[in-house]
């Protein structure tokens, strides 16, 4: 039988991916919608080639004009469509592949709507945490960021024995060889060249910055019930190692693969089956040797803030996602200096870390004071 999936932010890098997968398996599954922000070429051009049933526009107000032979598809536009697609969308899954906390809301519609969520919008889980995660009984919310698929798939098969700790891998990203002195002004174009991975604009400067590594130790502290102390973060270069847990008898399980995001998605969506993906397998003699390094907690700031975050609880990891994404739009804008993200972030935790984040208005209220201070300090 083949299963419908939603896919929302389908015009980004993951979203893309996706396609790619579903592609290469079309006896497994279809495509039941369709959201893009503003990008209405490659929306049309996915929404023909996969004919969804509904698609969605949410950076766009109004109606734009829709090629004739679209009718087929329903169309919504605004910011509440991406909850509406959610809802809405036929079908049992629904892949949250859009950037940012604007994810948050059309992840609770389609677990209200009973639909299994496979979250690559890691900003959600971060912000909504426990919200999230009450509204996620096991089986329903499943990784798709690699270091998090990679512990779930290690996780396979541990029978009652529980991890004793995460190993969190990271490739340090492109500044990860320079001094903190230099890493304060570098550029735009230098934070966009990661090392190994290809991925959107605002992933890649939280990878440069090391934020990708915080966000991503708040995210398995909720996806794997961990004490923050038991996640370790461990810089390997070479990201073939996806991640690993240790159990107690001191075994360590590690997930290794190509930085080819196709497995991730996939595994997800066929889990625990798992089916081609059409990308180079890995060749050790090729890659010859992993290594792997502690992390510089003077030169990236961002860790640190993670695990603060985590032991303040309440809305300090949602104020850490609001202010960053914040700082990160401005780096990007050109109207900041890199070095500024950190202190932007810093900041906000100091002001607002201590609100609660109990439902949704909570969390958007921790959202929207994270975002006044991260903005008042840009002038
Ligand atoms: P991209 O920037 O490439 O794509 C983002 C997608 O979301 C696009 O479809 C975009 O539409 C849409 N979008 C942008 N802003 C909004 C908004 N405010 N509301 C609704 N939709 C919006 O991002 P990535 O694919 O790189 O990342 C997506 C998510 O997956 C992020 O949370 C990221 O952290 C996570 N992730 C990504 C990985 C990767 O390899 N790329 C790896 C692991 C996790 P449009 O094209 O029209 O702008
Ligand atoms: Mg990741």
């Amino acid at each position: 039988m083949r299963r419908g999936i939603a896919i929302l932010g389908s015009t980004g890098s993951i979203g893309k991916q996706a396609i790619e997968v579903i592609g290469l398996h079309p006896d497994r599954f279809f495509v039941t919608a369709l959201t893009a922000h503003k990008n209405a070429d490659l929306l049309f051009e996915q929404v023909r080639a996969l004919r969804p049933r509904l698609a969605a526009m949410t950076g766009v107000e109004g109606p734009v004009p829709i090629p004739d032979d679209l009718s087929f598809c329903e169309f919504l536009f605004g910011p509440k469509a991406l909850e509406e697609a959610a809802r809405e969308a036929e079908g049992e899954d629904v892949l949250a592949a859009v950037v940012g906390v604007a994810g948050l809301k059309a992840v609770m519609a389609a677990r209200n709507a009973g639909k299994r969520v496979l979250l690559a919008n890691k900003e959600t889980l971060v912000a909504g945490g426990e919200m999230v995660m009450n509204a996620c009984p096991a089986g329903t919310l499943l990784p798709v960021d690699s270091e998090h698929s990679a512990i779930f798939q290690c996780l396979q098969g541990a029978g009652p024995n529980q991890y004793e700790q995460i190993l969190l891998t990271a490739s340090g990203g492109p500044f990860r060889t320079w001094n903190k002195e230099r890493i304060q002004t570098a550029t735009v174009q230098q934070a966009l060249g990661h090392p190994t991975w290809s991925m959107g604009a605002k992933i890649t400067i939280d990878s440069a910055s090391m934020f990708n590594k915080a966000l991503e130790i708040i995210e398995a502290k909720w996806l794997f019930n961990a004490r923050p102390e038991q996640i370790q973060v461990v810089v390997h270069p070479q990201s073939i190692v996806h991640s690993a847990v240790k159990f107690r008898d001191g075994a360590v399980i590690a997930q290794l693969g190509v930085p080819d995001m196709k497995l991730p998605i996939l595994y997800a969506m066929t889990y625990p089956e798992r089916l081609e993906t059409g990308s180079k397998p890995l060749d050790l003699f090729e890659i010859g040797q992993l290594t792997f390094e502690k992390p510089d907690p003077e030169k990236f700031p961002a860790l640190r803030m993670a695990y603060e975050a985590l032991k303040a609880g309440g809305a300090a990891c949602c104020v850490l996602n609001a202010a960053n994404e914040e700082a990160c739009y401005a780096f990007l804008r050109g109207e900041i200096p890199f070095g500024r993200i950190p202190q932007i972030v810093e900041a906000a935790l100091q002001k607002h870390g201590a609100l609660p984040a109990k439902n949704l208005d909570d969390i958007d209220r921790a959202d929207a004071l994270a975002r006044e201070t991260a903005r008042a300090m840009l002038e």
